[in-house]
């Protein structure tokens, strides 16, 4: 299937289908306890998330408590030193707790406060995503345990902090390698005694069926916003929009509001120390179809056919996997993925500081170096930029690696 056969005005509605599939990619694929406590989530979601006084209130909070709608800046320098080309960038650093994360932890936070949870129960990596989880699990008064690995814990003191200050409790995990797919497992391990008190908070948009698509929804705020936005601001549409993709949450809300528009779309994996199987986290570029965490994708495998490693300068790009509905809109070649790697990342990032005093993520980077070289190739027209996130979780990383350029 190709996408000019696809109705992309209905799109939203009608993919996943009723089993979480964006044609072959997507599913469930997961013990069957858990399937009881997935359709749960589902029909809870279909239920509870549409209804309107659910979307009030959620409305309400991403007003007065994460500050949205976040802006669109207009990136005039690094634009004028790129020919004409213009450049914008909307504006996820300036969303509450620094990135876009929060987006669908308030989201998936509100649900389990309107199922009558008790608790949040996710793994985190780098902290990110634990840190947004103990954000809205305070707000609403939810208990939240936060798997982690014990390596990540040593690594990221500053967000371990950041989660106990918000009250979470955060589990070390000390068997295999003590990072991220032993903190999965063991949180998943966690939720299958304890579901029906807690519910589990995705990071992104992956695992089982409804998670990639509750993850989008709710991000999609951010590509509704945007289009709005960007209409206003210049009375078009922008030729092109451009996002990072780990799991790919922050691409998804992104792309989701410009899918049935006449824009080109570019998703933007990290390509890291270079080709080789280890020293990048490009899945979508270099993987294969294949199950892991409980759905069906394209992904990086070893000689086991087990996830392989997988490296970047950023920690939260480093997933051997992407969400099922990028596997599926690649396939179908609506979305064009595309590598940057880690030296053209950093020049970015110092790019976008200097020239326009926003200190950028280093995943959001990408994006930024992204669109410089697409810019450059352009000659003319308008390219939006998701900036997923702010940097400052990443200067200690940056003057110990690289120094002051
Ligand atoms: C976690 C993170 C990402 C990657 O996650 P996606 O699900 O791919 O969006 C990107 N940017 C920032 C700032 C992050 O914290």
């Amino acid at each position: 299937m190709r996408y000019n056969e696809i109705e992309f005005d209905t799109y939203l509605k009608n993919y996943p289908d009723n089993d979480g599939y964006y044609g072959r990619y997507g599913g469930c694929y997961i013990p069957d306890d858990l399937k009881k406590a997935m359709a749960e989530i589902n029909e809870a979601y279909f239920t509870i998330a549409k209804s309107s006084k659910f979307i009030g209130e959620l409305r309400r909070i991403r007003r007065e408590f994460q500050g949205r709608p976040t802006p669109i800046s207009y990136l005039e320098r690094l634009s004028g030193s790129l020919g004409n080309v213009q450049l914008y960038a909307k504006r996820e650093d300036l969303n509450h707790t620094g990135a876009h994360k929060l987006n669908h932890c308030m989201g998936e936070a509100l649900l389990a406060k309107y199922m009558g949870k008790k608790k949040v129960i996710a793994e985190t990596g780098a902290g990110q995503h634990g840190v947004a989880l103990a954000t809205a699990a305070a707000y609403f008064g939810l208990e939240c345990d936060i798997y982690m690995g014990k390596v990540d814990i040593q690594k990221q003191a500053p967000n371990v902090a950041r989660m106990k200050i918000l009250g979470a409790n955060v589990i070390e995990v000390t068997h295999g390698l003590q990072t991220l797919k032993e903190a999965v497992d063991a949180a998943f391990e966690a939720y299958t005694k304890e579901y029906r008190d807690a519910i589990y908070c995705i990071g992104s948009v992956v695992g089982p069926h409804p998670f990639p698509m509750m993850v989008r929804d709710f991000q999609s705020v951010v590509g509704i916003e945007a289009r709005e936005q960007f209409l206003e601001m210049t009375g078009e549409l922008p030729d092109a929009v451009v996002a990072c993709v780990g799991g790919g949450s922050n691409a998804m809300g992104m792309f989701s509001g410009f899918l049935n528009d006449p824009v080109k779309i570019y998703g933007v994996e990290p390509l890291g120390r270079g080709t080789a199987l280890g020293d990048h986290a490009a899945s979508l570029k270099y993987g294969t179809e294949g199950i892991m965490h409980g759905f069906n994708s394209i992904m990086l495998k070893d000689e086991n056919g087990d996830p392989a490693p997988v490296y970047s300068v950023a920690s939260g790009l480093d997933y051997p996997s992407s969400g099922p509905e990028h596997a599926f809109l690649h396939d179908i070649g609506r979305v064009q993925y595309d590598v940057i790697n880690d030296d053209d990342t950093i020049d970015a990032f110092f790019k976008l500081s200097r020239m326009e005093g926003i200190i950028p993520a280093i995943e959001s980077s990408h994006a930024v170096a992204y669109a410089i070289q697409l810019a450059q190739k352009m000659g003319r027209g308008s390219v939006l930029i998701c900036l997923s996130g702010r940097g400052d979780k990443d200067m200690d990383y940056i003057i110990e690696k690289y120094g002051i350029r």
